[in-house]
């Protein structure tokens, strides 16, 4: 004779359950956030990203990024943001800036100019050659070289935070991730105080490559790069030059859905959700949110994480 079912209700057990539930389950977290955003190039792209910093400003992020445009095209759009969120909001912006296509006295004076504003924290990048990710870089004679340069000249003029990108799935120019990590060193040899990651869908190989880094001996904060993808066309044209790999997955999941954003963006946020209550299970706690100047994903993903606004009790 079969036992009878026992229909009672009851809690499922936590392990049947998958890595956001689990993290809704879990007691004091404080896992560290920050968000990038591009400046804006219309009036009403500017009044969009506002919106999405105000609703991102509340849950206190480490620091806010603003990018810098290809070749030095959003310089003076990059500086006015970062400035306007110095002066209006309670964020500790962080200035992206490049070496393209710039001498070093220019590069010098505005890594001058923004420390006479107030800004604290730079992001210290090479770039890429204009409209040519992945193309041969060519540096200016009169120009820094690389981002290991450009984080020196940072740290010889002031005394910023200095950011650095890092790539869990190799430089498309890099030989192997043993050179990425020894860039990584020299990086923070001349003056680098924290690594971003370029994004990534590869979370196992991810947490082996950081790994490696630790191994290493690099002590510096990781920021882990989280890209919350709608558009997986878009992606794919974004990653292809980057060398980044894109699962089955991942395609799979956006299939058929070209006239349906709403659906992609429910399955991004998902996606993004699963991927960072994955990489906390596993130990990481410092994420950084390519933002795409839209807060309502990022938002719903940092309460997955248990980040929220403080609430008076
Ligand atoms: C978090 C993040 C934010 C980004 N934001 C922007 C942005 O706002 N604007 C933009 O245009 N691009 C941006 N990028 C893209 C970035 O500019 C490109 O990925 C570019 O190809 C490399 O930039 P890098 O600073 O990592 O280069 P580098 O670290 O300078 O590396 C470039 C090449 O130089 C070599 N190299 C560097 N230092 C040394 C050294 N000491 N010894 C030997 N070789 C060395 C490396 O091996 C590599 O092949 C961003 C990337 C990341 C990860």
């Amino acid at each position: 004779m079969t036992a009878p079912l026992d229909l009672s209700p009851r809690a499922p057990s936590a392990s049947a359950l998958g890595p956001v539930a689990r993290a809704g389950g879990r007691d004091a977290r404080r896992l560290k956030v920050s968000f990038e955003f591009s400046p804006p190039k219309t009036p009403e792209a500017e009044e969009n990203l506002w919106l999405a910093i105000r609703r991102l400003e509340p849950l206190a992020p480490e620091f806010v990024s603003v990018t810098y445009g290809a070749g030095g095209s959003t310089r003076e759009r990059t500086h006015r943001t970062v400035l306007r969120m110095l002066k209006e909001t309670s964020l500790a912006p962080a200035a992206h800036l490049t070496c393209v296509d710039a001498s070093r006295a220019e590069v010098d004076s505005v890594i001058k100019d923004y420390w006479d504003a107030g800004i604290r924290h730079i992001v210290a990048l090479r770039g890429d050659p204009p409209g040519q990710i992945g193309g041969a870089y060519m540096p200016r004679a009169d120009g820094y070289a690389n981002a290991t340069e450009l984080a020196r000249a940072i740290a010889r003029i002031a005394d910023f935070e200095v950011s650095v990108g890092l790539y869990p799935q190799v430089h498309p120019e890099s030989a192997s991730a043993a050179h990425d990590i020894d860039v990584l060193k020299a990086k923070i040899d001349a003056g680098a105080t924290r690594a971003i990651t370029q994004f990534f869908f590869d979370i196992d190989g991810f947490l082996r490559f950081i790994d490696q880094v630790r191994k290493a001996g690099v002590t510096i904060p990781i920021s882990a790069g989280i890209m919350p993808v709608t558009n997986f066309k878009g992606l794919r044209r974004m990653a292809a030059p980057c060398r980044i790999a894109l699962p089955d997955w991942l395609g799979n999941l956006f299939e058929g859905l070209d006239k349906d954003p709403e659906t992609r963006r429910l399955i991004a946020g998902s996606v993004a959700a699963e991927m960072c209550a994955r990489l906390e299970e596993e130990g990481f706690d410092d994420f950084h949110f390519y933002t795409l100047n839209r807060a309502d994903l990022v938002y719903a993903i940092c309460r997955v994480l248990g980040v929220r606004e403080e609430t008076a009790s």
